[in-house]
């Protein structure tokens, strides 16, 4: 049978740990009762440097819950790197995982679908919102431009996905291969590049406690993402560039009629000129400049450039 880690990211989750952890053990015993996993499955709860009661929580729960795992990080070192430090940690110890919000927004009803995909032969299993209307129009409206504008960015991500997804062993540590430090997993699992599936659930609301994603986390997370994955905005700089010389011709035909019909004060067509084509040809070159940087960051990051899903050998 196959053994499955839950694994959980807290930060200051005291208010709905006990909740949290009641609903999980309930969902881990019940798909032990069935047999479709194993009986030393279980949660781990990963403590990112929470400031609250969350890590006695989780140690007191652990003295006595046979279901729970606690993994104590250091300090705070923000969602993304807490669940990849649950999920490599996890890797080591399970055959798969599945990875959730402390809030139980995301419908643990699910869990077991996501089990039978994994069951079916599944690496890794999506978890899609299928509505939001739980989220203020304000937070759809700023997560479906932030989907768009990754897209156009050239980022493969699956659309109202966020980190509450089923991976096997084998697919969490490929992803441990990915050597970046700015961590995007949502944009990285799909790089992976295993067989996948997904499951729809409607998202509920925080039942306590504050969202940890204020408005100006919430920026900062879409442009990492946007600029982890993503060089096009050099291009974008570049293609700019190309742009303002292109007016810069126009502005030459302008002033020389301008010259040549004698209405200009004396100095301005060449000022004109002079300021449009050297501004255009500079924002070029610099994207040009640019291209090589961009380069070397995605070289920086060591990727691996291939993952492999099997190896037909007649020698095993
Ligand atoms: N979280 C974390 N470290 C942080 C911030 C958040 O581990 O620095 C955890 C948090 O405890 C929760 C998850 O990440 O389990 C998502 O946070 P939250 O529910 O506040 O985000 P939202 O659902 O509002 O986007
Ligand atoms: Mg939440």
């Amino acid at each position: 049978m196959q053994r499955l880690m839950i694994v959980v990211p807290c930060y200051n989750e005291e208010e709905i740990l006990p909740y949290s952890i009641e609903k999980l053990t309930g969902v881990i015993k019940n798909l032990i009762k069935k047999s479709k996993i194993a009986s030393n499955s279980g949660i781990l709860f990963v403590n990112d440097g929470s400031k609250d009661k969350t890590w006695e929580i989780i140690q007191n729960e652990y003295a006595k819950n046979p279901y729970v795992y606690g993994l104590g990080l250091a300090g705070n070192v923000g969602h993304q790197n807490a669940l990849f430090a649950g999920l490599q940690t996890a890797a080591e110890i399970c055959d798969f995982s599945i990875s959730i919000d402390a809030d139980l927004q995301d419908d643990i009803e699910v869990i077991e679908q996501m089990v039978d995909e994994y069951l079916s032969g599944a690496d890794i299993v999506y978890g899609v919102r299928s509505e939001r209307k739980t989220d203020t129009f304000f937070k759809r409206f700023t997560a479906q431009s932030f989907y768009r504008i990754m897209e156009m960015m050239g980022v493969k991500t699956v659309y109202n996905h966020a980190d509450f997804r089923l991976m096997s062993a084998r697919a969490m540590k490929q992803l441990g291969q990915y050597k970046e430090r700015n961590l995007f997993l949502r944009g990285m699992v799909p790089l992976i590049g295993y067989k996948t599936a997904t499951v729809t659930y409607a998202r509920k609301e925080r039942l306590a406690g504050e969202s940890k994603y204020p408005l100006k986390k919430m920026l900062s997370f879409a442009w990492d993402g946007i600029t982890s994955f993503s060089i096009k905005p050099i291009s974008m700089i570049m293609a700019f560039g190309g742009v303002i010389v292109a007016c810069s011709v126009i502005a030459f035909i302008y002033t020389l009629v301008s010259y040549f019909m004698g209405h200009v004060s004396p100095g301005w067509s060449s000022l004109m000129i002079s300021i449009w084509f050297l501004g255009g040809v500079q924002l070029l070159f610099i994207g040009v400049v640019g291209q090589y940087v961009g380069k070397t960051y995605i070289e920086s990051k060591e990727r691996p450039r291939y993952n492999v899903e099997k190896f037909l050998n007649h020698e095993e």
